[in-house]
């Protein structure tokens, strides 16, 4: 993946990070535009943090460069190291790192008196950024006095009080009951949108991820997977492991036997003592003869009780749960354990006779 793109505002080329004889960060480029809200996902250890670390200038790193609104804040090939406090980044922690023994405002004022600015300026400017994060009627409290959801509030305030170049999260909700951290989602979303600073989010949390991403870029042992808009990654993962990680997905081993225009073709699977051909889409850098995997998200598999066009598959519900809105089955078809999201009204109950079928534009073989 190539990094360097006239209209980058952070631009990462080529992060390589070891920790002793392990390779952290493992050739990572990626470039975030002005006013975006990143997000590197991934599963614990995947990389992440070393990475947003990197950026602040709390690592050093072994090779690559990092620069933000074009000035080169670390490059060890040339020597360069900008010390973090030159980076002007506002960063958000899972812990809220506030002051116990000052108020809100007096948090919120901090990073601006340290910069010398002028009291009524910083008075205005506290109010304001309080408002903006909910905060107004809790200037005067300690910060202790704050529920975890309002001092994560308050960390955020800090962060953006001095409009930063960027701003940095890394799993900021995390301490958050479920509620709490969904409510927070959204309002994170909104006040980053409102203050349009360039943002990059770390979690490991997908639901998280897609909910406010302008993109996810998703990581697995210190190395890049994928990077797309949520709608993207969720619906044309390019390989098993970004199918896997977000969402649900029914992933089947085959080996592609056409490539047509248009990225759509035929993969092969070996299933039941057959061999069985399914039209799909096929995922970028795949040729007829390679080993592949079909991938078909769960609300992408219909099961009828009839046989539609002849060609579906004949399968018996092993489990069917009412969910509400919608009913989460397991078919069983041979061997395999088709996961299938069905409408209630389908009152599909175990032990029935099914047959599934699956939608060549909802069908994807992707790589191993
Ligand atoms: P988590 O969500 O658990 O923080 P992560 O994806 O952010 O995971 P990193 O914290 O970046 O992952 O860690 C990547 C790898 O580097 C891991 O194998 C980790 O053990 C190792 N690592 C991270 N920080 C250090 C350190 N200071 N010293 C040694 N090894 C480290």
């Amino acid at each position: 993946m190539t990094a360097t793109n006239a209209a980058a505002y952070v631009e990462v080329q080529g992060l390589v990070k070891w920790f002793g004889a392990d390779r952290a960060v493992d050739d990572v480029s990626f470039n975030v535009s002005k006013g975006n809200f990143v997000t590197l996902l991934g599963p614990s250890g995947c990389g992440k943090t070393t990475t947003l670390m990197s950026i602040a200038g709390l690592h050093s790193i072994d090779a690559g460069q990092i620069r933000v609104g074009g000035m080169i804040y670390t490059a060890p090939k040339n020597g360069i190291f900008m010390p973090p406090e030159k980076r002007d980044i506002g960063m958000v922690f899972q812990s809220y790192a506030i002051w116990p023994h000052m108020t809100v405002a007096q948090n919120v004022a901090y990073p601006l008196e340290i910069r010398g600015m002028p009291q009524p300026e910083i008075d205005s400017r506290v109010a304001d950024v309080l408002r903006l994060v909910g905060l107004a009627e809790m200037a005067a409290k300690l910060a202790t006095q704050l529920s975890g959801g309002q001092q994560q509030r308050a960390a955020l305030a800090r962060a953006i009080v001095s409009r930063p170049r960027l701003l940095l999260f890394d799993e900021p909700l995390s301490n958050l009951d479920l509620k709490l951290r969904e409510q927070m989602r959204v309002e994170l979303k909104r006040i980053q949108n409102e203050v349009g600073i360039t943002s990059i989010y770390v979690t490991h949390d997908q639901a998280e991820a897609l909910v406010m991403s302008d993109e996810i870029i998703v990581m697995s042992k210190g190395r890049i997977q994928q990077r797309g808009t949520p709608h993207e990654i969720y619906a044309r993962p390019v390989n098993a492991y970004v199918s896997n990680f977000i969402g649900v997905a029914n992933l089947l081993k085959g080996r592609i036997v056409a490539v047509n225009g248009g990225g759509r073709g035929k993969i092969e699977i070996a299933q039941n003592g057959k061999q069985l051909q399914f039209p799909c889409l096929i995922a970028a850098g795949i040729r007829a003869g390679d080993e592949a995997v079909l991938s078909v998200r769960p609300e992408n598999v219909q099961a009828r009780r009839d046989n539609g066009d002849g060609r579906c598959l004949e399968g018996e519900v092993l489990q069917a749960i009412f969910l509400g809105n919608c009913v989460d089955c397991r078919v069983r078809w041979g061997d395999f354990e088709w996961k299938v999201l069905t409408h209630p009204r389908g009152r599909l109950s175990k032990g029935d006779k099914v047959y599934l079928h699956l939608d060549p534009e909802h069908t994807l073989a992707v790589q191993p």
